[in-house]
């Protein structure tokens, strides 16, 4: 018998939440983002639910391969462009659409004057000062790109600020529609949370992500919501009860104390497979069809829940830790980060099951 501590991911979601983001932004087409290993849900498994998109996007030239390789043929977006000529010719080779951001990747064009590329997307700063040319070198930048490629360059930016209420967003606005006066080329800004809530960055690209998982960015709002479904539903099972006594401390550091006689089940799940070891106590874990609470810190294979004094759950219980009743969102408040970076860091011990 194998361990039964499981990332289930659900297709079906994927492709609904796809329409979601879609009928937000009609006008838009969709870049579905799938970098990161479908954002830890699966690359192969994401890309294949989601192929119907206008475009795929991943951050490297590796990831955009191993697409080719499973024989997908939608075209693919490469948001850090190529470094070299040898990831420049893959480039070329297998007709990818790679970002052009900065100076050394035209020079690496310019090194192979053979090669012609279907597509390229020219990436301009506007205020995030992570990738980008300066804004007011964009009409040079584009004339110059445009002679490597067959069809005509995307221009694009990046928001750093999408997710809040914030004067910078404005302003990258401003610098980037400043930057392309008198260019008739098609544009790209938002992520998913612009894509949600700044109409204006909608334009004829958007590039969401997080939000196709079911995900929100929002602190304030959950993707369920919104109307999204969770992708991932992490689960284990119970392999231990303890009946404890008041003043009984649980696991590493003693960090929790029962305050009364308490029943503490152990669940077969830890910082190994990727469940943020930093989650404060009292974080909801879904166990035998009630919410229960996290009772001190994780370990590396099993974590320790108090359970509620009705509780009927025995050994063997299925337990989920998010995705249908447990936002992952709350996960990531209790650990004082983003579910970005916890559906990212499930490990490879959780084995994954594709429904
Ligand atoms: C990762 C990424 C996205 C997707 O962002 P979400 O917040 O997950 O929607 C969009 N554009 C770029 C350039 C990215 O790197």
């Amino acid at each position: 018998m194998s361990r039964s501590t499981i990332a289930r991911i659900n297709t079906h979601a994927l492709q609904q939440n796809l329409q979601v983001m879609g009928r937000r932004a009609p006008d838009s087409r969709v870049a579905a983002v799938v970098k990161a290993d479908g954002y830890g849900h699966g690359l192969v498994t994401v890309a294949k639910a989601l192929q119907n998109a206008d475009m795929l996007a991943v951050a490297t030239v590796d990831e955009a391969l191993q697409l080719r390789e499973t024989g997908i043929e939608t075209e693919v977006l490469v948001l850090e462009g190529f470094h070299d000529q040898d990831e420049l010719l893959a480039v070329q080779q297998q007709q990818l659409v790679p970002v052009v951001h900065a100076e050394h990747q035209l020079a690496v064009l310019r090194d192979n004057p053979e090669v012609q590329l279907k597509q390229a997307w020219l990436k301009l700063e506007t205020g995030m000062h992570r990738l980008g040319f300066i804004a007011g070198q964009a009409s040079k930048l584009y004339q110059r790109l445009q002679t490597c490629c067959t069809q005509p360059v995307v221009l694009m930016t990046h928001l750093a600020n999408a997710e809040q209420e914030n004067a910078s967003n404005d302003n990258q606005l401003k610098a980037f529609d400043q930057a392309i006066v008198g260019l008739s080329a098609e544009h790209s800004i938002a992520n998913s949370a612009a894509a949600w809530k700044l109409p204006e960055t909608r334009r004829d690209w958007i590039r969401p992500g997080i939000m196709l998982y079911g995900i929100s960015p929002f602190a304030d709002q959950t993707g369920t919501e919104m109307g999204f479904k969770p992708a991932m539903h992490l689960c284990s099972e119970i392999i231990a009860i303890h009946d404890c006594k008041a003043g009984d401390s649980i696991g590493y550091g003693s960090r929790y104390q029962c305050r009364q006689d308490t029943r503490i089940a152990v669940v077969a799940i830890g910082y190994g497979d990727g469940y943020p070891r930093h989650v404060r106590d009292g974080a909801p874990v879904w166990v035998a069809g009630q919410q229960a609470k996290l009772a001190g810190m994780p370990s590396m294979d099993m974590l320790t829940v108090e359970l509620p004094a009705d509780s009927w759950a025995t050994i063997g219980d299925q337990v989920e830790l998010w995705g249908e009743h447990i936002a992952v969102e709350e996960i990531a408040a209790y650990a004082n980060t983003v579910a970005y970076e916890l559906v990212c860091q499930i490990t490879a011990r959780v084995k994954k099951e594709v429904i």
